[in-house]
C-alpha cells in the first residue's frame, strides 16, 4: 500500500465542509492513518512550500495557506497518490471534472480546498514535514 498527504486547506476549513471531505476519502478507499489540526506560522508554510519559492503565487500561497487552521493526514491506499490526484480533480476547481473534491469545495486556483502530494517519494517528504514516525505506525 502507498502512501499520500492531504492538507485540507483554510477556505474548506472555514466552510466546515472538511468533514465531507473525510467521508468522501474514506468512501473512495483510503484510510486515515494520521491527522492533526494546526495553524500553520507563516515561516512553516513557507517551509513546506519551497520548491514553489520564486513562482508568482508564492507570497498568495503561503498568506492564504497560513491564515487559519488546516487538516494535515496521512492516507494509505494501493496507488495513493494518483488515485488521491484523480479525486481531488485539476487544481483550478472551475477546470475540475465533475464531482471532484475541488469542483465540489474549491473557490478559484488558489483557494482550491486540498493539497495532495505530486509523487510518492515527494509524499514521503511531506508525512515526514509534519508527523513524527510513531505518529504515523
Ligand atoms: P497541490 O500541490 O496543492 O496539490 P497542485 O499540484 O494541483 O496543488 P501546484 O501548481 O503545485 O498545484 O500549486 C500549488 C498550490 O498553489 C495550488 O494548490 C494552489 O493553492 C496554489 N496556486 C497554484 N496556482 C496558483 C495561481 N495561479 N494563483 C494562486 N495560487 C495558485
Amino acid at each position: 500500500l502507498e502512501r499520500t498527504l492531504s492538507i485540507i486547506k483554510p477556505d474548506a476549513m472555514e466552510k466546515n465542509t472538511a468533514g465531507a471531505i473525510v467521508a468522501r476519502l474514506e468512501q473512495e478507499g483510503f484510510t486515515v492513518k494520521a491527522m492533526k489540526r494546526i495553524h500553520l506560522t507563516r515561516a512553516e508554510a513557507e517551509g513546506f512550500y519551497a520548491e514553489h519559492q520564486g513562482r508568482g503565487f508564492f507570497d498568495e500561497l503561503v498568506t492564504f495557506m497560513s491564515r487559519s487552521p488546516i487538516l494535515v493526514m496521512a492516507l494509505e491506499r494501493e496507488d495513493a497518490v494518483a488515485k488521491y490526484r484523480e479525486v481531488i480533480g485539476a487544481t483550478d476547481p472551475a477546470k475540475a471534472a465533475a464531482g471532484t473534491i475541488r469542483k465540489l469545495y474549491g473557490a478559484n486556483v488558489g483557494e482550491n480546498a486540498v493539497h495532495g502530494s505530486d509523487k510518492p517519494a515527494t509524499a514521503a517528504r511531506e508525512i515526514a514535514y509534519f508527523f513524527a514516525g510513531y505518529e504515523v505506525a
